[in-house]
């Protein structure tokens, strides 16, 4: 069985713990999208790993890990990672880690440009600014550096060469910038692509021989997909497909092979950077849940802006994404709350709209239609079955359920492997 994991919200949403449960019983998990602006963090016994590029997967001996052709690479980034989990006692090997020739490469000029575009903007779309966008935008433009051209010295120089002639000029005549050296950027590059061959191979042949011999494959999403650069709340998006689509796209596998698609929500919402969110707290609870969730994003240390549980935005989700069952994580950062609200509709000028809006107008300024409902007051965090939650988080759960026209199958309540309901 092919399962992908998608976030269904802004990102955050709790995919590494799910992903980090789901790839035990999996034989290979693979990135399909995204770079390091992305971030888990998975917490085993008293240790937290925060992973940017690397499956989390790579945690559990015996499987396979991918970085799939979707994802843009910064080499630089990828190898700390790898030394650092090695440092830590993990074996990290072309037994177990597989990287696409076909990634593109995150290059020191884009992580300038996203800084300096970003620094340009009177409208902020909250970047990472580390070079994510400037690399997918450079990849449609055909002028993208690839993994296998860090393998290829001659192809290599003249592409950076093609390169750094546009780009130099662009930082000196728009940004008043001193010119990028080619003699540093070929070398350093050149490095890491000696570093980096073991793992390089075709992923999207290796992954389809794997589903072939009845091997499984877990599709990792990362960011969510109201960050997906189509279907997001775009410009406030990421530069690549979030959604499950993505999936495809981005490994060379095809939608057939796909058999059962999982969103995370959080039983609540959280966005961080720039951009509408409708149902976000405007009161003390923002700093609480902040508190209690530690809502602080895992790449940047962000503070994350919270709200309500929106219906309207899941139940999108769930339409783009061909969801199968829902895993509702962080239930227990709700437990002390005296009243819960769902929003069910989005109010702009006297209409009700009852599904996701693209008009930005609408997304900023409507005003949610929540439904409200009491909290149960309890720990949960020690519940290991769905009956023996308190009764007041059964019905938040069912009716979660309801709007989203889905069945949920986890619920999470604590950030260890073993806090989870499985129903
Ligand atoms: P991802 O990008 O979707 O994987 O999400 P992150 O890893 O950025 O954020 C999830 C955070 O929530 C991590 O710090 C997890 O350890 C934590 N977490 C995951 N599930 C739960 C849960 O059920 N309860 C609590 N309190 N924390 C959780």
């Amino acid at each position: 069985m092919n399962i992908a994991v998608v976030g269904a919200q802004w990102g955050d949403e709790g995919k590494g713990k799910l992903i980090d449960i789901l790839s035990e019983n999996m034989d290979v998990t693979v990135r399909y999208q995204g770079g390091n602006n992305a971030g888990h963090t998975v917490v085993v016994g008293d240790k937290e790993y925060v992973f940017h590029l690397l499956p989390s997967a790579i945690l559990h001996k015996g499987k396979v890990c991918v970085i799939g052709n979707g994802v843009v690479v910064d080499p630089q980034a990828l190898i700390a990672e790898i030394d650092d989990l090695k440092k830590r006692g993990f074996k990290i090997t072309s037994a177990n880690l597989k990287i696409s020739g076909r990634c593109h490469i995150v290059m020191p000029y884009h992580r300038i440009l996203d800084a300096l575009r970003e620094s340009k903007r009177k409208n902020k779309i909250g970047t990472t600014g580390r070079g994510i966008g400037p690399c997918y935008a450079d990849k449609v433009a055909r002028c993208g550096i690839r993994m296998v051209d860090l393998l290829n010295p001659r192809l290599l120089k003249g592409k950076l060469e093609d390169n750094l002639t546009e780009k130099n000029e662009i930082f000196q005549k728009v940004y008043n910038r001193k010119d990028f050296s080619f003699g540093d950027i070929y070398k350093e590059y050149c490095d890491y692509g000696k570093k980096l061959e073991p793992f390089v191979c075709d992923t999207a042949l290796y992954l389809n021989e794997a589903i072939d011999s009845k091997k499984s494959v877990l599709f990792e999403g990362a960011q969510g997909t109201f960050l997906d650069i189509d279907f997001g709340t775009y410009p406030f998006v990421t530069s690549s497909n979030s959604i499950v689509g993505g999936a495809c796209s981005g490994t060379g596998v095809a939608p057939t092979k796909i058999d059962k698609i999982i969103a995370c929500v959080k039983a609540y919402t959280t966005r961080v950077g720039e951009g509408p969110f409708p149902t976000e707290f405007q009161t003390g609870l923002k700093e609480e849940i902040r508190a209690k969730g530690n809502e602080y994003g895992a790449t940047t240390g962000r503070p994350r802006r919270c709200g309500w549980f929106d219906s309207v935005l899941v139940r999108y989700s769930v339409i783009i994404n061909g969801i199968n069952e829902l895993a509702i994580m962080k239930l227990d950062v709700l437990d002390d709350l005296d009243e819960l609200k769902i929003c069910v509709g989005y109010k702009y000028k006297g209409k009700t709209h009852k599904d996701f809006p693209m008009d930005f107008d609408v997304l900023n300024e409507a005003e949610p239609v929540y439904e409200t409902m009491p909290g149960w007051k309890t720990k949960t965090c020690g519940v290991r079955s769905f009956a023996k939650l308190p009764k007041e988080a059964r019905r938040y759960i069912k009716r979660l359920e309801e709007l989203s026209k889905v069945k949920v199958k986890y619920v999470s309540i604590g950030t260890k492997r073993s806090e989870i309901i499985v129903l």
